[in-house]
This record gives C-alpha cells, structure tokens and sequence, in this order.
C-alpha cells in the first residue's frame, strides 16, 4: 500500500531493467502503476508517472 507524499521526480531514471516487483508488489497510489521502484534512498518511486510514494509497510509484528 502505498500514499503520494506530494512530490514528484522529473527525469527520473529507472533501472533498467526495472528490479523484480517490490516485496510485496505495490502499486502507485496515484496511477496505480506496479512500477514502483526503490532509490537507494529507500524513497519509493514510481517509474510511470513520478509520484515519490510512502509505502506503508502492513506487515507490523508488535512485539
Ligand atoms: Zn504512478
């Protein structure tokens, strides 16, 4: 699950190829996209349409 922080890249510049999906496979929450890719600043971002997204990690285990 994913939310936009509001911001966008310009010119970003995907790996090529894309690495495999992220773990789990997010999704754009601006254009539902799967190509969403991690930076080597653990930013999400999202390969079709810019978006830097926050993924929201569901997996919690309190304790
Ligand atoms: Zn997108």
């Amino acid at each position: 699950m994913t939310r936009t922080t509001g911001r966008t890249v310009d010119g970003i510049v995907p790996p090529d190829p894309l690495p495999e999906a992220a773990d789990p496979t997010v999704a754009c929450a601006r254009c539902d996209s799967t190509e969403v890719y991690l930076t080597s600043e653990n930013a999400a971002v999202c390969a079709h349409c810019g978006t830097v997204l926050e993924v929201e990690l569901t997996e919690i285990h309190p304790g």
